[in-house]
């Protein structure tokens, strides 16, 4: 089976699904026991915490919560700052459910909720966002790389934009698409909360986190024995964590090596995309190579997906979390009509995937799409 549907999830890296059965037979104790040897099991915790913040560019006292995933990490920055209903929060139309839906229940229950728009390549429209940015804004969430288009938001500039209006906005971004496999220095980018996944990365599922901008205050999601300094309750998922430190340190270590090798794969893909006029490319000159969106003029995705599958190859048609819902809020912001939405793929590459396998896959699609395109036509 060739996987090109990264973007979804990732195959866990043989070493990093050793270090993390190694930590669970080895330090399986509760790093909060009173006993001596559950010390080291939080000291390994707090060594996990510092290297992901070093591999983060982040500041000595900047603070890392871990959690269960992105979506947790995204519910409770926001939630943090739902506090008063007459401060203006601002998200970008193009969020991930795990930040939109947040966003869109906080709108409903009263609170001063508004979205921006994004111009026709799917970033933030600047314009938009400098007029929707009022006194009373006091959060700004953006995400980083689109999940579905694999768009990039230049988060530091907007971040600029808003600490010049007023330091004490709070600026939120999911980096899920972007950590591990674009350059992502936070200090640079100025932001207080950044969201991250290890299953996105070659790591456990269940395993996330939040970097915490020195000086930010966050509120627990949830209540119970008080772990991470009373901000996230619930004894600690040792094991994942330990992986997903790991993780972090391999692919931040091989970030260049895997971005040169995937912009490979991105070019031949979209080559042959681009010189096939059954194809239309969507926002390909603003996006991250791991991803790659596009439609099949005249067809419909889910046949051509599943006969793919059929012939060895997996690709999402869209975010792996919203693909049972009809309708594509992120393809829609774009300016696809119904039609185009619908005849949508998603390609996402990883770093296992190689050149031959997107000329197999090359192939593949092409004798589909033709033999699909003659049968409705000939219908
Ligand atoms: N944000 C983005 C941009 C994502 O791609 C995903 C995963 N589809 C999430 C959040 C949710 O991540 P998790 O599965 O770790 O909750």
């Amino acid at each position: 089976m060739v996987f090109l549907d990264n973007a979804s999830t990732t195959k866990i890296d043989d070493q990093i699904l050793k270090d993390y059965v190694y930590f669970s037979t080895m330090h399986y104790l509760n790093p909060s026991a009173i006993y001596k040897s559950s010390q080291k099991i939080s000291e390994i915790l707090e060594d996990c915490k510092k290297n992901i913040l070093f591999c983060l560019s982040a500041d000595r006292q900047d603070n890392f919560i871990f959690t269960s995933g992105a979506t947790e990490s995204n519910n409770m920055a926001i939630k943090s700052f739902a506090k008063n209903k007459n401060i203006k929060m601002l998200f970008s139309i193009t969020e991930h459910p795990s930040v939109y839906n947040v966003a869109n229940q906080l709108k409903n229950l009263g609170f001063n909720v508004e979205f921006i728009n994004v111009t026709k390549n799917g970033v933030v429209d600047i314009d938009d966002f400098k007029k929707k940015l009022t006194d009373d804004v006091g959060f700004v969430s953006i995400i980083h790389v689109n999940n579905e288009t694999g768009v990039i938001n230049d988060i530091k500039t907007l971040v600029e934009i808003v600490k010049n209006k007023n330091e004490n906005i709070i600026f939120h971004s999911d980096g899920v698409q972007a950590f591990g496999k674009i350059d992502v220095n936070i200090s640079k980018l100025g932001v207080d909360l950044y969201t991250i996944s290890a299953h996105k990365m070659y790591g456990p599922k269940g395993c996330g986190g939040l970097f915490i901008k020195r000086g930010v205050n966050i509120k627990p999601l949830f209540l119970g024995g008080g772990q991470e300094k009373n901000l996230r309750s619930g004894t600690e998922n040792t094991p994942a964590i330990f992986a997903f430190s790991k993780c972090v340190t391999v692919e931040t270590h091989n970030l260049q090596k895997n971005y040169k090798k995937i912009k490979e794969l991105n070019q031949r893909l979209l080559n042959f995309l681009k010189s096939n006029s059954m194809y239309n490319v969507h926002c390909d000159d603003t996006t991250s190579p791991y991803i790659i969106s596009f439609n099949i003029k005249g067809a419909h995705a889910e046949p051509v997906l599943n006969l793919l599958e059929d012939n060895g190859f997996l690709v999402g048609n869209g975010s792996a979390c919203s693909s049972k819902h009809k309708e594509n809020r992120i393809l829609n912001s774009i300016g696809l009509n119904s039609d185009e939405i619908k005849g949508s793929l998603r390609v996402s590459f990883g770093k296992y995937n190689t050149l031959l396998e997107v000329e197999n896959f090359i192939l593949c699609l092409n004798q589909i799409t033709n033999t699909y395109l003659k049968n409705i036509n000939r219908g």
